[in-house]
């Protein structure tokens, strides 16, 4: 397989590396894709649809999705046909009925041309079932805390047996991927909650800064840092230090450790 794909995106010739998305690709020739449940530091999985896309030439004439399908020589790619709009405007609507309230998905709906939706549930969890929560927690932070249950419309994210999560570490993470903010985290004295508009999914007691004694972190999400973290030789890890003091202090000054490198070398 060449190492340079050739295709065409919107009329336009693009060249990119074998084994890009046709997202990236268009994303990097400066052409908009909307999408919700992609993220640069996360496999894709293709859960939103809203970056359905009509392809032809080396591939059966179709509709993909462009944050799964593979870039290919000869592809022609149209992101913006009368088709694919009045698909994408059916998701933005689907998406809406279940989260009429929430900021992002509205901004994005009105780029899209979608003001209203014809299928209002009376519900309104903001979570636009992307996934990107359950895929940090367990391919980025290795928790597993977060997870899918029921099909269809029942479909949704929750921890096991919808119970308080043990496995979750409270660092965050599924909080800061999450597009609509569905996922919140809140520090209120000295206790941590990780929650959804439903469900309380877990809930931590924070651990002073060693430095200027605020509670910042919970215990189980020092002990991972600690476990995770880079410790190299000669170079004490300063464990327990809240972020805004870390900012305060000094850089660390590198010790370098020489003890098997020739006297001379050279
Ligand atoms: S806060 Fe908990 S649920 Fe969220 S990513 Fe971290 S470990 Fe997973």
């Amino acid at each position: 397989m060449p190492d340079t794909i050739n295709l065409t995106i919107n009329g336009q010739e693009i060249q990119a590396p074998a084994g890009m998305t046709v997202l990236e690709a268009a994303s990097r020739a400066g052409i908009y894709i909307p999408t919700l449940c992609h993220h640069e530091a996360l496999e894709p999985e293709g859960t939103c649809r809203l970056c359905i896309v009509e392809v032809s030439g080396s591939l059966r004439h179709g509709i993909r999705v462009a944050c799964i399908q593979e870039v290919k020589e000869g592809l022609v790619v149209e992101t913006d046909t009368e088709r694919i709009q009045k698909d994408r405007r059916i998701i933005l609507e689907l998406l809406l009925g279940r989260s009429p309230y929430s900021k992002q998905l509205l901004d994005l709906a009105a780029k899209c041309g979608v003001m209203t939706s014809r299928f209002l549930t009376g519900e309104n969890d903001d979570c636009v079932r992307c996934g990107r929560c359950v895929r940090v927690c367990r391919d980025k932070i290795g928790a597993y805390a977060l997870c899918w249950v029921n099909r269809g419309y029942e479909r949704k994210i929750t921890t096991d047996f919808e119970r308080l999560s043990e496995n979750c570490i409270g660092c965050g993470a599924c909080a800061q991927v999450c597009p609509t903010g569905a996922i919140r985290i809140e520090d209120r004295g000295n206790e941590r909650k990780i929650y959804t508009w439903g469900q309380v999914l877990a809930k931590f007691k924070l651990e002073p800064c060693k430095q200027c004694g605020r509670p910042f972190a919970p215990q189980k999400y020092l002990d991972r840092i600690s476990e995770k973290a880079y410790k190299p030789k000669g170079l004490e890890l300063v464990d327990a230090v809240c972020p805004e003091c870390v900012k305060k202090a000094e850089p660390p000054r590198p010790i370098a450790d020489f003890g098997n490198m020739p006297d001379k070398m050279w």
